[in-house]
C-alpha cells in the first residue's frame, strides 16, 4: 500500500488541516465505520454520526468566518469528504450535501441572507439542494415548480423528488421557475426555504439499493409563502447559479466515490493476502495480480487528478467545468469497478453481508447517476472539444 500512503502524504494540507483530518479519522473509525453496517441494514438515519461530525465543527470548514465559520481549503474539504465516505458513504453524502446546498448561498447570497442563515449551518444544521422533479432529471430545465410573486412574498407550488436530507433539512435551497418568464432556461430562479414553513411537506422517503442510511425524500410545496428576502440574486438567475455550484460539488462527489473505492481496495488487498487456495495466498496468483495492478493504477490516477484539481481551485482557478465533469465521471466509474471486483476477489464470501464490500458495491452505483449521470458528463466533456 506504499503508493497510496505516499499519495496521501503528498496532499497539500496545512498542519492544522492534517490535525483535523487525524481527529476525523479517529471519529470515523470509532463511531462512523463502527455503525455503518447496522445503519445500512436498518435504514436508520445516522444522527449519532451527524452529532459526531458537528462536534468537530465540520460544517464550519466551508463557511466564511464572518458568518460563524472557520474556513479551511477546498483540498481539506475534499480530503474530509473522502475520509467520511470511506467509513460510511451515507454519512459522507449527508454531510457533503450541506456543502453542495449551501455553496450557492455563500457565493450568491446578500449580506443580510448570509448573516441570517449561515450561522445555524456553521453550528451544524442540515441542508438540502432541491433540483430534481419526477419529469425533470438530467434536463433540469423541464422543472415545473412555480414561484409566483405576491407583494413581499413569493408563493411556491410544486414538488421535488430524490432530495437528499429532504426530510431532515433545516434549510432548503430550491430551484423553480418564475411565473411570467416564458423561456424555460431564463425562468429558473432560486429560493431559500426554512424548516417548518407552512405548506412544505414530506411526501415519502425512498427504499434504496445503497446509501440506505441517508434519506432521500419526495417533498411537496403547497402555496408555501416565502419572504422575498429569501430570493437568491434575481428572478431568472437560477441556471447560472446552478452551473457555478455544480462545478464545485462534482469534485466533491468524486471524493465521495474515491472514499468508497479506497475502502474496497484496502479490504481487497487485506483479504487477498490472507485467504489461501491451492496452497498459496490468493494475492500470489498472477491473474489476481493483473486485476490489482489495473485497479491500483486507475485509483492512483484518479486520486492524483483530484488533488491536482483541488490545488488549482484553491489557487483561485475558476475555469474548471470540464475537469469537474472528468473527475466525477472517472472516479465514480472506478468506484463501481473496484467495488465489483472486490466482491469477485472474495468469492462467495464477498456476496454475503459478512464483509462490507457488498455494501460498498451497492453504495458505489449511485455515484455514476447523481450530480449528472455519467452519460451526461461524457456528453459535456465531448462537447467541450467542438470548435466554436
Ligand atoms: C439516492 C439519490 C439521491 C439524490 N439526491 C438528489 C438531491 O439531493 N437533489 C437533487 O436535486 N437530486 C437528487 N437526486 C437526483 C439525481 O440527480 C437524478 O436521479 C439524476 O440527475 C438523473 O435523473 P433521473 O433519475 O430523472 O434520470 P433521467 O434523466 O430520466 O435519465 C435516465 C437515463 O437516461 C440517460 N440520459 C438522460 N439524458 C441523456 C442524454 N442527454 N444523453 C444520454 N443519456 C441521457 C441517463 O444517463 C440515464 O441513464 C438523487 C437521486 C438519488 C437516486
Amino acid at each position: 500500500m506504499k503508493v497510496f500512503e505516499r499519495l496521501d502524504a503528498a496532499i497539500a494540507l496545512t498542519d492544522d488541516e492534517r490535525m483535523l483530518l487525524d481527529s476525523l479519522r479517529n471519529v470515523c473509525r470509532d463511531t462512523i465505520a463502527a455503525q455503518a453496517a447496522k445503519n445500512d441494514r436498518e435504514g436508520t438515519f445516522p444522527w449519532d454520526n451527524v452529532k459526531a461530525l458537528n462536534a468537530l465543527g465540520m460544517n464550519a470548514m466551508f463557511i466564511p468566518e464572518a458568518y460563524g465559520g472557520a474556513p479551511l481549503s477546498y483540498t481539506a474539504y475534499l480530503a474530509c469528504m473522502r475520509e467520511v465516505s470511506k467509513a460510511c458513504a451515507s454519512t459522507g453524502i449527508i454531510w457533503g450535501t450541506n456543502f453542495h446546498a449551501i455553496k450557492p448561498l455563500i457565493d450568491f447570497g446578500t449580506e443580510e441572507q448570509k448573516l441570517r442563515l449561515l450561522p445555524r449551518m456553521a453550528e451544524g444544521g442540515l441542508a438540502s439542494l432541491c433540483i430534481t422533479e419526477p419529469n425533470a432529471g438530467s434536463d433540469a430545465t423541464g422543472m415545473r415548480t412555480r414561484f409566483t410573486e405576491d407583494g413581499e412574498h413569493i408563493i411556491v407550488n410544486g414538488g421535488k423528488t430524490f432530495i437528499t436530507n429532504g426530510d431532515v433539512a433545516d434549510v432548503y435551497v430550491l430551484f423553480g421557475k418564475w411565473d411570467g418568464i416564458d423561456d424555460a432556461r431564463k425562468a429558473i430562479s432560486v429560493l431559500i426555504l426554512e424548516k417548518g414553513m407552512p405548506g412544505l411537506s414530506v411526501v415519502r422517503t425512498e427504499e434504496k439499493m445503497g446509501h440506505r442510511a441517508s434519506s432521500t425524500a419526495t417533498i411537496a410545496f403547497d402555496n408555501v409563502r416565502v419572504p422575498r428576502a429569501n430570493l437568491l440574486k434575481n428572478p431568472g438567475d437560477g441556471l447560472a447559479i446552478l452551473f457555478a455550484s455544480l462545478n464545485k460539488s462534482r469534485p466533491s462527489i468524486a471524493a465521495h466515490a474515491l472514499g468508497i473505492a479506497r475502502a474496497a481496495f484496502e479490504d481487497s488487498v487485506a483479504y487477498l493476502n490472507e485467504r489461501r487456495q491451492s496452497g498459496r495466498r490468493i494475492a500470489e496468483f498472477q491473474g489476481i495480480q493483473f486485476m490489482l495492478a489495473d485497479l491500483a493504477t486507475d485509483l492512483a490516477g484518479a486520486e492524483s487528478w483530484l488533488w491536482a484539481l483541488a490545488s488549482r481551485i484553491d489557487a483561485g482557478d475558476t475555469d474548471f467545468g470540464t475537469e469537474a465533469s472528468m473527475i466525477k465521471m472517472r472516479a465514480s466509474d472506478i468506484a463501481m469497478r473496484i467495488t465489483t471486483d472486490a466482491v469477485q476477489f472474495m468469492g462467495g464470501y464477498g456476496y454475503t453481508q459478512d464483509f462490507r464490500v457488498e455494501r460498498l458495491m451497492r453504495d458505489a452505483k449511485i455515484t455514476q447517476i447523481w450530480e449528472g449521470t455519467n452519460q451526461v458528463h461524457r456528453q459535456l466533456i465531448g462537447r467541450s472539444f467542438i470548435s466554436k
